[in-house]
Order: structure tokens, then C-alpha cells, then sequence
């Protein structure tokens, strides 16, 4: 592969200033320039994008700004003989810190105090509201980076770390691991289930009624990873009926979440606008990544985080 060429597209603006992006991706050798949905490539261009496109596989290699890449359909990258790179791997600092924030948060009920500030409302919330994470137990189900940076926080925090992993082999600061056919127990005592896995086939509708059914009733569930995970409508009626006590969730079923959907209003919910991972260096991390991989062209080694 012999790149000419390394095309931005406008996309990637959903991540962060593309001309943040461009600016880092200079240096490496290679003229970057920004394309549009109307740009054709050949098979000198690398394509650095936040979504996918048809056309996309003219290229050489496409590189996804983002860890998930359940929106690229992999098999035709892989019939065309396009290469195709995700960016797992950074976003071991980002997520886990909004992570431990929403469980900071309904643990200390910081939510509900910023809701009535807008109102000058001094009112205290009950007695046997607020607790602490100190002795809480956290699921983490995922425990790739995402989900072993979340693991390490929290350990560090004093919480039990339980985790979910298909291995089911052992992680760093957690004390049981539990595969994926175990998830109903890997719930059931946990205060807060954090999803940090991808959206594939054996995750999507991994949360359902039956699932919400085994956590506790004081029990809140975290979505860092994709909307389908968690099947909205159970989840919607786990909220309402006090199946569960709440949930924080940055990835949603459609985004942006309709400005009419319940859960804008719900209480007991945080709703953020898929910005877990958002941080002012997001150039800096995606430019690292694709100039190792230039210099593993240049030295003939196979790409990091190749998934096509
Ligand atoms: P990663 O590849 O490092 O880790 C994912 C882990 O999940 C892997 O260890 C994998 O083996 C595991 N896994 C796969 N199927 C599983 C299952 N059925 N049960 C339990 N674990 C399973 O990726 P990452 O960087 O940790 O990101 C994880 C996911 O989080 C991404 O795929 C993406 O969908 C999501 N994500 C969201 C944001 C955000 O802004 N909210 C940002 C980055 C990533």
C-alpha cells in the first residue's frame, strides 16, 4: 500500500474542528486536504472519517475516528480489499472519567441539585437518598479499554468491580469476571451496571425486560456503548414502574434523541448527547493513531486496530 494522499472527510467534524484535524495530521509526509460526500478516492488515499460512505471503498484504507464501527459494513471493505481501521484504544481516559461522573453524580444526587438551581430551589433531598460508591459494587460488561479504565476507577474508588467479558479470563481490579451467558448474575447484586461493550450481533437487545428484571431495585443502568444494547422500550418501563432507580445514557436509539422523547423529562435519568469521549486533544489521539499506521505501511507490518 503506497498512500498519496490523506483525505478528511467533513464528517469528522462531528468530533471535533477538522481544521484541528488537518493540522494535526500535517508532518506525516502525506498532503491532507478535506473532502466532501461529492469527493471520489483511488487506492493512493487513506480516508479519515467519522461515517461511512459508499464511495469510501475506491480507497486504500479507511480510518473511523470512533472505537464503535457497527455503521461500516465490514464484508463489502472486506470484498473490495479495502483496509479499514477503528480507534479503539483511546478512549481509555475519556469515557471512564463521564462514567465515574454519572455514578458520581446519583450517588451524591448532583443531578437533582443542578435541576433545581435553575429554580433557586434549596431543597435537600431526603435522608436515605445519598450514598456513597465506596463499598457500591459496579458491572462493568465490556472490559475492553473502555471498560477497564471504568474498572480501575472504581477500584480506586473502594467499589466491588464485577465484570463481563466473553473470555471470562480475569482482569486487572476485578474481582469476578463473568461471561456473557452469565449476565443475569453478573447484575444482580450490582448498584450500577455500566455497558461498555460493541454493538454486535449478540449485544444488540442485550438489556432487555428480562435482564432489567434481575437488577436491583436501587440499581441504575450506565449506556456508554450504542442505543440498541438496551432495548428501549423495556427500559423506558423499567424506569417508570421502579424496576430500576435510573439511568445515565450517552448513546442513544436515534441521535439525535427526539426533543419529544420521555426520557428529556425523566428524573431519575442523565441523557448526554453521545459526548462521553469528547475531549479537546480527540485530533491529537486520531492523528497518533494514523501515523503509526503510516509508519507500519512504511515498514510493511500490519495496521493497528484493523477490523477489515
Ligand atoms: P474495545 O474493543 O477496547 O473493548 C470492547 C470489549 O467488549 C472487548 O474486550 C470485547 O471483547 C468486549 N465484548 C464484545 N462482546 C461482548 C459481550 N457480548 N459481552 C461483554 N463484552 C463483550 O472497545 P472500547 O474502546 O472499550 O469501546 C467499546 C465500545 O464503546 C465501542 O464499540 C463503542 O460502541 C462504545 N464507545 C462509545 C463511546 C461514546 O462516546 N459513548 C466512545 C467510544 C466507544
Amino acid at each position: 500500500m503506497d498512500i498519496a494522499r490523506i483525505a478528511v472527510h467533513e464528517s469528522v467534524a462531528k468530533a471535533c474542528p477538522l481544521e484541528a484535524m488537518v493540522a494535526a495530521l500535517q508532518g506525516l509526509g502525506v498532503p491532507v486536504e478535506v473532502v466532501g460526500d461529492d469527493a471520489t478516492f483511488d487506492t493512493s488515499d487513506c480516508v479519515v472519517t467519522f461515517s461511512p460512505r459508499e464511495a469510501f471503498l475506491d480507497a486504500a484504507w479507511v480510518h473511523g475516528i470512533r472505537a464503535g464501527y457497527d455503521e461500516f459494513d465490514v464484508d463489502a471493505y472486506e470484498a473490495a480489499g479495502t483496509v479499514l481501521t477503528n480507534s479503539t484504544g483511546i478512549h481509555g481516559d475519556t469515557v471512564p472519567e463521564t462514567a465515574v461522573g454519572y455514578l458520581t453524580a446519583f450517588a451524591r444526587r448532583l443531578h437533582v441539585y443542578r435541576d433545581r438551581q435553575g429554580d433557586n430551589d434549596w431543597t435537600q433531598e431526603p435522608y436515605d437518598a445519598p450514598f456513597t460508591l465506596t463499598g457500591e459494587q459496579v458491572c462493568v460488561a465490556g472490559l475492553g479499554t473502555i471498560g477497564q479504565g471504568i474498572a480501575d476507577r472504581a477500584d480506586a474508588l473502594g467499589m466491588e468491580v464485577v465484570g463481563v467479558r466473553r473470555s471470562g479470563d480475569p482482569a486487572e481490579n476485578v474481582e469476578r469476571v463473568y461471561t456473557p451467558d452469565e449476565l443475569d448474575a453478573a447484575v444482580a447484586d450490582a448498584r450500577f451496571v455500566v455497558l461498555c461493550c460493541p454493538l454486535t450481533v449478540e449485544t444488540e437487545g442485550m438489556v432487555d425486560a428480562a435482564l432489567l428484571a434481575q437488577m436491583r431495585a436501587d440499581s441504575y443502568l450506565v449506556n456508554v456503548a450504542r442505543g440498541p444494547v438496551v432495548v428501549e422500550d423495556a427500559l423506558l418501563n423499567a424506569l417508570d414502574d421502579g424496576t430500576i432507580a435510573g439511568a445515565a445514557l450517552d448513546a442513544h436509539w436515534e441521535e439525535p434523541l427526539p426533543a419529544n422523547h420521555p426520557l428529556w423529562d425523566h428524573e431519575s435519568v442523565i441523557v448526554t448527547p453521545h459526548v462521553a469521549a469528547f475531549t479537546n486533544r480527540y485530533h491529537e489521539d486520531i492523528a497518533a493513531l494514523v501515523q503509526e499506521n503510516i509508519e507500519r505501511i512504511d515498514r510493511g507490518k500490519s495496521l493497528r486496530n484493523r477490523v477489515a
